[in-house]
């Protein structure tokens, strides 16, 4: 690995200079009002970036699994049922976390490539008419895959069946990069990590909780007490928290939230488009296909890149590695081996899409697939030029 590199994974994310300033800090006492400067801003940054007015919002040490676990473990009791689709790597785990903490899971079973199945969805949750399933799961951007699903379509079916199940979106590698609306789409716990979208070093989960969410709390029995959001809740209150805070990166998810609501959450979207739009014609130039099976699929935050037949995929990420000091992700559990991604979230900008573009293409070459120099690059170079927005200020 080179460290002047970019990286072009789809998580944890190239980090903005200023970012990285602001997560380095002196010690300083998190009993002080100076803690409570940084905490507040952050969780009211996170609330807009959520697109709620009314969500309670929590910063836990932790990562995006462990928000997961947060989600679960606050609202739920043991042996009560959710309902959820597996359809990659991600909602595969979440799955198995249900499962361990002795949750009874309805699962759908998806073909990695589709997105959650709404209607199928509407179907289960009729036929339920005892509301025996208490929540239903839903990962938003399937990282494994790159494949988008539609939580007002997931919503949707919840209300069309009249069902009172609370919605968990899974938001990890969607949040801060693509659209995401709690409280239109009735989502009732959002889960994130800080070192996606929201351009930080991995460490915090970051969860909102709808008033529906939080109304569960008191009569849910799994047991917590680390994730207990009551205890967290309290200290809130209290200008603290109930142990130790990661103070520096709470410092730099306060200064990520500016600087996203700063650029403006729809351009924010927008550039994540642009820049996905422009590896994706490079995908399409290289004759190659996408493991999301149709373009309303498409994640504008990670591309899963199939290869050919008997060619294995991982291959491709070891000698990027290895040879040009770049990292892409490996293709993940059923797609392992016939992927390889590249993770277009964060702080990218043309520039640096097309330098690992560039470099996918040098080492498909290098790898002896019949990928011709360039062609991927001038792809994505004419979808840049023809988009371009004027830099105003550029950091
Ligand atoms: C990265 C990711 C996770 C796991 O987050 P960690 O911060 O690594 O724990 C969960 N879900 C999705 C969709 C992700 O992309």
């Amino acid at each position: 690995m080179s460290f002047q590199n970019p990286v072009f994974i789809p998580g944890p994310t190239n980090m903005p200079e200023s970012l990285r300033r602001a997560v380095d800090m002196p010690t300083l006492d998190h009993r002080s009002s100076l803690f409570a400067e940084m905490l507040h801003p952050a969780r009211a940054g996170v609330k807009q970036v959520l697109k709620s007015l009314d969500a309670e919002v929590f910063l836990f040490p932790s990562t995006g699994t462990g928000g997961w676990e947060i989600a679960l473990t606050n609202t739920l009791s043991p042996g009560d049922t959710v309902l959820a689709a597996r359809n990659g790597m991600f909602s595969h785990r979440w799955i198995d976390m249900c499962q361990r903490h002795g949750l009874n899971v309805e699962i759908v079973e998806t073909e990695w490539g589709q997105r959650i199945p709404a209607g199928r969805f509407e179907e289960i949750l009729t036929a339920d008419r005892t509301h025996r399933i208490r929540a239903v799961l839903a990962t938003h951007n399937e990282t494994a895959t790159g494949v988008k699903s539609d939580i007002a379509a997931v919503r949707g079916a919840m209300d069309a069946a009249g069902h009172p199940a609370l919605l968990f979106v899974d938001g990890v590698s969607s949040i801060a990069s693509m659209d995401f609306r709690m409280d239109e789409w009735g989502v009732d716990i959002a889960v994130t990590g800080s070192q996606k979208g929201f351009m930080l070093p991995a460490g915090l989960a970051i969860v909102g909780f709808s008033p529906r969410a939080m109304a569960a709390v008191d009569t849910a029995r799994l047991p917590r007490t680390f994730f207990d959001i009551r205890d967290m809740g309290r200290s809130y209150a209290a200008n603290g928290y109930p142990y130790t805070p990661a103070v520096g990166l709470l410092n730099g998810l306060r200064q990520s939230c500016d600087m996203l609501l700063g650029e403006g959450l729809d351009n924010v979207f927008a550039r994540h488009r642009r820049i996905a739009d422009g590896v994706r014609a490079a995908v399409k130039a290289w004759g190659l296909e996408l493991c999301a099976a149709s373009p309303d699929l498409y994640s504008d935050s990670v591309s899963a890149i199939r290869t050919p037949d008997g060619f294995n995929a991982t291959s491709i990420v070891t000698h990027a590695a290895d040879t040009y000091g770049v990292a892409f992700g490996v293709g993940l559990g059923e797609v392992a081996g016939k992927v390889f991604r590249i993770g277009h979230l964060g702080m990218l900008t043309d520039v640096l899409a097309l330098s690992g573009i560039a470099t996918a293409e040098m080492c498909m070459a290098d790898l002896g697939l019949d990928i011709r120099l360039g062609s991927g690059v001038a792809a994505a170079q004419e979808v840049y030029r023809a988009s371009a927005p004027a830099l105003k200020d550029a950091a």
